[in-house]
């Protein structure tokens, strides 16, 4: 979705989507604010003019999304819809970005290292980390060097 500033643009724009893709909710929506009392403003929000609340700020950055995503991002309505990653590939690319960084750490260090190779230290280094014997062996690194 694009993240207008305008409220009433982005709110036409969410219905819009709303109604492609979520027919039943939207309906639902519709139903829920017709049956709201003239005071919801103040009771839904805590400010009683219905204008002043137009001017609240977003409580996260992350853009709406109603279009449902598919795997392949390049035809993804979700990513179309926030002309950015979706919420669902901005995960993966965050999955994808944490278990590539340290196989591309590895294999910069040593370049001779295999991905199998790489799995397995990491693999170990969680075991080391889970066991305490990662915390024993920096202990008796720290000792050897104030020696
Ligand atoms: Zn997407």
């Amino acid at each position: 979705m694009t993240s207008s500033p305008d409220p009433l643009t982005s709110a036409n724009a969410l219905w819009q989507r709303l109604t492609k893709h979520q027919p039943a909710v939207a309906a639902a929506l519709a139903m829920q604010l017709r049956a709201l009392p003239d005071t919801w403003a103040q009771r839904e929000l805590g400010m009683a003019r219905p204008h002043a609340v137009l001017e609240l700020l977003p409580a996260s950055d992350m853009p709406m999304e109603i279009a449902p995503h598919v795997a392949d991002w390049e035809e993804c309505p979700a990513c179309d819809e926030c002309e950015g990653l979706c919420r669902y590939h901005t995960g993966y690319a965050t999955g994808y970005e944490e278990l590539h960084r340290p196989l591309r750490e590895i294999s910069a260090a040593d370049p001779t290292v295999t991905v199998q190779d790489a799995l397995e230290r990491l693999e170990e280094a969680d075991e080391a980390a889970e066991n305490g014997v990662l915390v024993r062996a920096v202990a008796q690194l720290i000792e050897g060097a104030q020696r």
